[in-house]
């Protein structure tokens, strides 16, 4: 199988994981950057990420138009894809989700920081997206590439970026660390809360150790992880 097969793949089966592993429900997706096209990305076309197949993948340019749509719905919230890979040469996937442990620290504004080591490629801090700053009531969906740029300017250099009243965006060098990120996303969510209802000397990873953790969390690292979700989810699992 060719580079690209194996990837998009590996994006049917992204979807599974996050469907199992709770990042996504019926909402949310997940896109990579075309391995040899760095002006087209490949996305699912609307439709519940668990019952994603390889027929579901379209393929997009970075202004979140179709190469051939196939006569189907597609996703409303493609800026959220190609503003980041607009912005971010170094960026070769993308999530978006609503995950429910996210959500408090979009809205009080209460700063989210990683709890251990396996969180810290959430970076070292995560910064908050307000979509109404910029462009008043909507009905909060990203649905234009002005808003999609708006926010890949709030994501900045960073790995994550939560959405007030909606969600997050996760980016990463390659589509297994993505996943990885985001569903660690969801758990430091979980974890800060407990911790924060248990202590008000709560004592987060530090900028270094964030750093040093992102040094050493290898391909190999993620390909644990990964391997796991395959199997959890049904999935078969191919290094
Ligand atoms: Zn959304």
């Amino acid at each position: 199988m060719s580079k690209l097969d194996n990837l998009l793949n590996d994006l049917v089966i992204a979807n599974r994981i996050l469907a199992n592993e709770d990042v996504v429900d019926a909402y949310g997706h997940v896109s990579v950057r075309h391995p040899d096209r760095a002006d087209r990305f490949f996305l699912a076309r609307s439709l519940a990420p668990e019952f994603i197949t390889r027929d579901d993948i379209i393929e997009f340019n970075l202004e979140c138009e179709p190469i051939d749509a196939k006569g189907k719905q597609l996703y409303t919230e493609r800026p959220i894809h190609g503003g980041a890979y607009q912005a971010r040469p170094d960026v070769m996937s993308v999530i978006h989700n609503h995950s429910p442990g996210v959500i408090p620290y979009g809205i009080t504004g209460h700063k989210m920081k990683p709890v251990m080591h396996m969180c810290a490629t959430i970076g070292h801090e995560v910064p908050i997206w307000d979509q109404h700053q910029k462009f008043g009531d909507t009905d909060l969906l990203v649905r234009t590439m002005a808003q999609g740029h708006d926010l890949a300017k709030k994501l900045g250099k960073g790995g994550t970026c939560l959405m007030r009243g909606h969600g997050c965006v996760v980016v990463g060098p390659y589509l297994r660390r993505t996943v990885y990120t985001a569903v660690y996303l969801e758990l430091n969510a979980k974890l800060q809360m407990q911790a924060e209802a248990m202590s008000k000397k709560v004592r987060f990873l530090t900028k270094g150790e964030v750093t040093e953790v992102a040094k050493t969390t290898s391909p190999a690292n993620v390909n644990r992880a990964w391997e796991n979700w395959c199997r959890k989810a049904d999935r078969p699992y191919k290094e």
